[in-house]
C-alpha cells in the first residue's frame, strides 16, 4: 500500500490533469498559498521559474517569492523555512544540510556545506554509557538523546546563500514561512502516520507533545496545526539575523536543552545527555566547497563534496558505469531483460563506490579524504574490473586501492571496509529554478523522522540527532569516527547535471545512505534506459549499499526487471520495510529538468511517495 498522503483526493485528480493545465500553476491567482497550495501535482511544465518539494504549502512559499522578483535562492529558503514548519520531522533550524547553486551569468556551481558539528566537548567515547561501559543501543539511547545532537548549520546556511546570491532579506525571504506558522497547515495522513511512529518519542517531552500531540495523540488528518512559537523564532531571526540563533538567549536555550533533556519524570526512555555548549553555537560556521565534478557519457554531474559521501559516491559510481555502454544493452533483445541488465550494472557499481565510500570518506578537515582519487575516471575503469556483466559479487565487495591504481584489471583490491549502516530514512530536499536560469538543489535533514524527538521549550523547533551518522563503534583507522568539533559523514547528494555548459537537470532526494542510490539510479534511468524524468524519477527502486541483500520497493522486486535481475543476475532483494509504513518507501525525489533550447523546464515530484510531492511552476505558458 502506497503511504497516503495530505489530500489523496487531490493528487488522483492532479494526476488526471494535463501537466499544464493544473490549478496550481495559474497565474491568474494572485496569492497561491491561499488559492491552490491545497492540491498536489507531481508534474508542472512552464516558464518563469519552478519549484519541486514535498508539500505545496513549501512549493507555493517558493513561487510566491520567484513572483515577487526573489531569486531561486531566495524562493530555496522561503520553500525551506515553510518545510521547517509543514515537515518540521524531516528538517528545520535545529538541523543541516547542503545548498547546490548554479549561477547562470557565470555558469559555475557552488556549493554551502551547513552540516551540523559536534560539540568541542565531544569525547571519542560519546556514544559508551559511563554507568554500564558498555556502548548505548542505537534505538532507543542514541536517537533520542542530547548526545547526538549536533552544532545546527541549516540557520547559517540560508543566511549564507542569500548573502552570497540572494536578491532578498532573510527578513523577506522568512515572510511566507512566518504566515504558514502563524495561519496552520492542514495535517495531511503522511504528516498523521510520522506523529504516530514517533508517539511513545515525542510524549517524553512536554515541549514535543504540546505540539505536536494534541490531547495526547496524533493531529487529526484535516486539521489544522498551528506553530505559533516557530513564528516567533523565525520572526526573531528576520529581525535580529541569525546571529540571534547563534549567540544569546536561544543559543543558551539549545546548549541548556541538549545537556539537560527536558523529559517528562515518567518516561522510560534513557535520554542520555549532551555535551553541547553556547561556545559551539558561537563557533559554528558553514564552509562555502567546490562541488565534486565527474563527466558522464557528455553530461557534467556536480555534486557535494564531504563532509558529504553524495557527490563522491555518486560521481564514483557513474565513472565505474561509464566503460560499460549501458544504451546499447538497452537496444534490441526485449525491453525486461535489457533494463535488468543496465539495472544489474547500477547495482553492481554502487556495491563498489560504497565499499570505497566506507573506507576513505569522512570529514575531510579531519581526515584525509581521496576525493580527488575517488573521482578519478581512471580509478572508476579499474573499479569496473570488479563488475560481471553477467552475474552479481559476492556481497560485501571489498574497497579500491587510491594509492595503486592504473585503470586496468588485475591488481588486488583492499581489504573490505566495514559497511555497518545506521542511517535512517527522512530529511527533505527541494529544487527551484528562476526566470534567470539560476538554479538552487538543496536537501535538508534533522537526520531520522523527528530528529532527536526534542523541540527546544518555547522556540518550536526540534533538535536533530544527526551525530548518529558517525560510526557507532569507534575505530581510529575509520575516517567516519567521533571528533570533536567534526561534520559526521551524510549522504546527502543534492546533483546539478549541465549539458554543453547548459542546465540539464537538477536532483536530488532524502533517504539516509539511499540518497546516493536514488539520485544515481534517477540518472541511470533518465540517462542510460532513456526514460522521461517524470518516469525516472517515479519508478520503482533499489538500493545496493554493498550489503548481502539489495533493499528495494516490493514494486521493484515484483518488476519484471526485479525478477531477472534475481532469477538470472543472482541478486538477493529484501523489501525496504513493512508495507503500509514509511519505511516501506525510498526516498522522496524533487528534479528540474531544462529543455534544450533553454526556455521551459519541467519540475517533477514524487506522484506516490510521501504521499506526493508538490511541483509548480510560475508561468505554464509563455
Ligand atoms: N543523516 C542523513 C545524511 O546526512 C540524512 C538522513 C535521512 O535522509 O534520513 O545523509
Amino acid at each position: 500500500m502506497p503511504i497516503l498522503g495530505r489530500r489523496a483526493a487531490a493528487i488522483t485528480a492532479a494526476l488526471a490533469m494535463s501537466v499544464t493545465t493544473g490549478a496550481m500553476a495559474n497565474p491568474a491567482l494572485a496569492h497561491p498559498r491561499q488559492a491552490d497550495s491545497t492540491e498536489k501535482t507531481p508534474t508542472a511544465e512552464g516558464y518563469g521559474g519552478a519549484v519541486s518539494t514535498v508539500d505545496p504549502d513549501a512549493s507555493a512559499a517558493a513561487i510566491e517569492v520567484l513572483r515577487k522578483g526573489g531569486n531561486a535562492v531566495d524562493a530555496a529558503v522561503a520553500a525551506a523555512a515553510t518545510l521547517g514548519v509543514t515537515e518540521p520531522y524531516s528538517a528545520g533550524i535545529g538541523g543541516g544540510g547542503y545548498f547546490v547553486y548554479y549561477d547562470a551569468e557565470s555558469g559555475e556551481v557552488s556549493t554551502i556545506d551547513g552540516r551540523e558539528t559536534a560539540p568541542a566537548a565531544m569525547p571519542a567515547d560519546a556514544f559508551i554509557d559511563f554507568s554500564t561501559g558498555k556502548p548505548y543501543n542505537f534505538t532507543p539511547e542514541l536517537v533520542t538523546s542530547g548526545v547526538s545532537v549536533g552544532v545546527p548549520g541549516t540557520a547559517a546556511t540560508w543566511e549564507r546563500a542569500l548573502k552570497r546570491w540572494g536578491n532578498f532579506s532573510l527578513e523577506e525571504a522568512l515572510e511566507p514561512a512566518i504566515e504558514v506558522a502563524e495561519d496552520g497547515f492542514e495535517v495531511d495522513a503522511t504528516f498523521q502516520l510520522q506523529t504516530d511512529e514517533n508517539k511513545a518519542r515525542f510524549s517524553a517531552f512536554p515541549s514535543t507533545s504540546e505540539l505536536y500531540l494534541p490531547g495526547g495523540e496524533a493531529p487529526a488528518v484535516g486539521s489544522v496545526l498551528k506553530n505559533p512559537d516557530l513564528a516567533e523564532t523565525y520572526r526573531l531571526l528576520a529581525e535580529d539575523g541569525v546571529d540571534a540563533f547563534y549567540n544569546g538567549p536561544l543559543a543558551e536555550e539549545i546548549a541548556a536543552t541538549v545537556q539537560e533533556p527536558p523529559k517528562t519524570a515518567t518516561t522510560a526512555l534513557p535520554v542520555p545527555k549532551g555535551f553541547m555548549t553556547t561556545e559551539d553555537l558561537a563557533d559554528y560556521r558553514v564552509l562555502d566547497q567546490d562541488p565534486t565534478h565527474v563527466n558522464y557519457r557528455g553530461y557534467d554531474v556536480y555534486g557535494i563534496a564531504p563532509s558529504s559521501s553524495g557527490g563522491t559516491t555518486v560521481g564514483e559510481a557513474l565513472n565505474i558505469l561509464e566503460p560499460f555502454d549501458l544504451p546499447d544493452l538497452v537496444k534490441g533483445n526485449g525491453i525486461a531483460g535489457n533494463q535488468a541488465a543496465v539495472l544489474h550494472h547500477y547495482l553492481e557499481a554502487s556495491a563498489l563506490a560504497f565499499a570505497d565510500r566506507a573506507k576513505y570518506v569522512g570529514d575531510p578537515a579531519f581526515v584525509d579524504v581521496p576525493t580527488g582519487e575517488l573521482l578519478d575516471p581512471v580509478f572508476g575503469k579499474e573499479r569496473a574490473c570488479g563488475i560481471d556483466p553477467l552475474k552479481a559479487a559476492p556481497k560485501p565487495v571489498a574497497a579500491g586501492d587510491v594509492e595503486d591504481y592504473d585503470g586496468t584489471c588485475g591488481l588486488d583490491p583492499a581489504a573490505a571496509g566495514d559497511d555497518k549502516d545506521t542511517e535512517n530514512i527522512n530529511t527533505t530536499n527541494l529544487t527551484v529554478s528562476d526566470k534567470w536560469g539560476n538554479i538552487v538543489e538543496y536537501t535538508l535533514t534533522i537526520e531520522q523522522t523527528g530528529g532527536s524527538g526534542i523541540v527546544v521549550p518555547g522556540r518550536g523547533f526540534i533538535l536533530n540527532n544527526e551525530l548518529t551518522d558517525f560510526s557507532t563503534v569507534y575505530s581510529e583507522t575509520d575516517p567516519n569516527r567521533i571528533q570533536p568539533g567534526k561534520r559526521p559523514r551524510s549522504s546527502m547528494s543534492p546533483t546539478i547535471v549541465l549539458k554543453d555548459g547548459d542546465p540539464f537537470l537538477a536532483l536530488g532526494s532524502p533517504g539516509g545512505s539511499t540518497i546516493i542510490t536514488t539520485v544515481l539510479q534517477t540518472l541511470v534511468n533518465r540517462i542510460d534506459l532513456g526514460m522521461s524524468i517524470e518516469d525516472a524519477l517515479a519508478a520503482p527502486r533499489a538500493s545496493q549499499r554493498n550489503t548481502l541483500n539489495v533493499t528495494a520497493e516490493q514494486a521493484f522486486i515484483d518488476s519484471p526487471s526485479g525478477k531477472v535481475l534475481s532469477a538470472q543476475y543472482g541478486h538477493t532483494f529484501a523489501a525496504a520495510g513493512k508495507a503500509g509504513t514509511s519505511a516501506a518507501e525510498i526516498g522522496a525525489a524533487t528534479a528540474i529538468e531544462f529543455s534544450r533550447d533553454g526556455q521551459s523546464v519541467t519540475a517533477v515530484a514524487e506522484p506516490v511517495r510521501r504521499g506526493g510531492g508538490s511541483a509548480m511552476v510560475v508561468k505554464p505558458s509563455r
